[in-house]
């Protein structure tokens, strides 16, 4: 990547610039990107329109986390008994949780302004758009900005199809936040977010029925690893609709999900099911925040889903312009924006460029038990592949032994027959967000499914399956 040198940074800053570098967003990219050019001496600026932390602290990873906590207790409540423990019947307080879940986010906002305000960031509570490749303006003051870099970091939104009555539906935005907890949930999609809100709301005591386009939920994911979710999802009462989308939503008189005789929404489906719901949740993908961004006036190219199109140093058609994060939507995670913000600002500002590794990038569903996965899944090894070894194991945890809980829980390695390197891992077990972490390390370092049999087991644990296959 080229970078002019520090003494034409300084020269330029005080001929043309206000600043070296305007960061339009303060979500998981940009924060990283700002603080980290900040800490190379760039003289640095950072909008941001709603709450500092972005979607991933305010309404995403961090608080779903939260809420997944929380439901957990309903089995390990269950399971006590068979441990031993008796219990007075709990009860659950939706508003608890909710303001719990606020005192984190907002400790975490702060953390987030003191990081940046540590790190010289000149933090601006403001909508910015471009006026040109070089200035950045304002909404709330009007004030222009003339930037030497600019770099794009501002995220993605629920995308919202078209059908009847889609207003009276809530996305993950509003979920966070109910007055009420809704007893009878509907969730049209079956990707990360309809799953993970479907476990948990369902654990939580709510009735859930997912309406999944498909065939069958998580459409990208190892195929065994779906039958296992959506088979468990099946067995803890969840309803899954497959081959199925909604039509119609329809308010039955009241307020949507506002008291306990509120009124309830009608939800009809292409194939004529007909169900009722206190909120339907609509997960139907994100969508790039890029309009009215004034990408035009700049000349920022973007693909026809609004996505910014960018290089391997996140890099826009235009050179002094960046984009990082869901709004180039390409792995939509937080440790891929918060990685793609560092790379650019030590690339641009400090004396080392680095490009982002997105190969073996390991992803986690929350659902209970969890989806951890790197890698190939079979289908796609067996397409890129002459040969695959597949190497799969179902097994009960020792504690369901106790419980009674008859969930089989899944291992699954693939590997290339040739090389005996491990293409891919999936797991379908608890904790396996925590085990594909460390999994993947092996994974990306070349690891060989020799190498992985001759680990020696941690025993008693879930993990141990792993380097127990033959
Ligand atoms: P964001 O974090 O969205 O930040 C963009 C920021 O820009 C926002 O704060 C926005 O207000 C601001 N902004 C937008 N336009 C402007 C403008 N014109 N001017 C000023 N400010 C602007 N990922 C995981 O890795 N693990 C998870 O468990 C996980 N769970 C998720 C759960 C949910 C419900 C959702 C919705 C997402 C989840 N994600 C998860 C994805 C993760 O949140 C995103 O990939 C990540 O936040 C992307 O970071 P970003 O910096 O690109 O954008
Ligand atoms: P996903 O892309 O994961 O899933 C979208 C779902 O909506 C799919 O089931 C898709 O079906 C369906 N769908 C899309 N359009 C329509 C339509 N018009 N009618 C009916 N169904 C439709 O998106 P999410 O919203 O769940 O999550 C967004 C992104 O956020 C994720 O992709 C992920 O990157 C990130 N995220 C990460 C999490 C994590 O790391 N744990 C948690 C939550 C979000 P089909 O498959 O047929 O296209």
């Amino acid at each position: 990547m080229s970078r002019p040198a520090a003494e034409d940074s300084a020269a330029c800053h005080e001929k043309e610039f206000d600043v070296d570098l305007f960061v339009i967003g303060g979500g998981s990219g940009g924060v990283r990107a700002a603080r980290v050019a900040s800490g190379h001496g760039a003289k640095v600026m950072l909008a941001e329109e709603y709450r500092l932390g972005g979607t991933c602290v305010i309404r995403g990873c961090v608080p779903k986390k939260l809420f997944v906590y929380a439901s957990r207790f309903r089995d390990t409540f269950e399971e006590a008994t068979e441990f031993g423990w008796r219990l007075s019947a709990p009860h659950f307080d939706w508003r608890s949780l909710v303001a719990a879940k606020d005192r984190e986010i907002t400790r975490l906002e702060r953390l987030y302004a003191a990081g940046q305000e540590g790190a010289g960031v000149e933090v601006v509570r403001s909508r910015a758009v471009l006026e040109d490749a070089h200035t950045v303006r304002l909404i709330n003051n009007g004030r222009r900005v003339r930037a030497r870099v600019i770099l794009i970091a501002t995220g993605a939104r629920p995308e919202l199809p078209h059908f009847d009555g889609i207003e009276l539906g809530i996305t993950s935005d509003d979920i966070f936040d109910l007055k009420t907890f809704p007893r009878r949930l509907v969730i049209g999609g079956a990707g990360y977010i309809a799953m993970e809100f479907a476990g948990l709301f369902a654990a939580l005591g709510s009735d859930v029925t997912v309406v999944c386009r498909g065939s069958n939920v998580l459409r990208g994911f190892d195929e065994d690893v779906r039958q296992a979710v959506a088979g468990s999802y099946t067995n803890r009462g969840i309803k899954l609709m497959v081959g199925d989308s909604i039509r119609r939503l329809e308010r039955r008189g009241g307020h949507v999900g506002d008291g306990d005789d509120a009124g309830r929404i009608n939800v009809t489906t292409e194939q004529g099911g007909r169900l009722v719901a206190d909120q339907v949740l609509l997960a139907f993908g994100r969508t790039p925040n890029t309009t009215s961004l004034g990408l035009e006036r700049a000349g920022v190219k973007t693909e026809a889903d609004g996505a910014i199109v960018t290089d391997a140093n996140s890099r826009t058609n235009i050179s002094n312009i960046y984009a990082v994060g869901d709004v180039s939507n390409q792995f939509n995670l937080t440790p891929v924006a918060v990685r793609e913000g560092h790379a650019f600002a030590d690339s641009m500002f400090g004396k080392n460029a680095w490009q982002v590794d997105y190969s073996n990038v390991p992803t986690a569903v929350f659902s209970s038990p969890e989806i951890g996965t790197v890698g190939l899944t079979e289908l796609a090894a067996r397409a890129q592949y002459l040969a695959v070894d597949v190497y799969k194991v179902r097994f009960r945890p020792l504690k369901a032994a106790v419980t009674g809980d008859c969930e089989a829980s899944l291992l699954k390695v693939i590997v290339d027959c040739e090389s005996d390197r491990i293409l891919g891992i999936h797991i379908f077990a608890p904790e396996a967000s925590e085990m594909i972490q460390v999994l993947a390390i092996a994974v990306g370092g070349g690891a060989t499914m020799k190498d992985l049999m001759s680990v020696m087991a941690v025993h008693p644990t879930v993990g141990e399956e792993i380097v127990a296959m033959r």
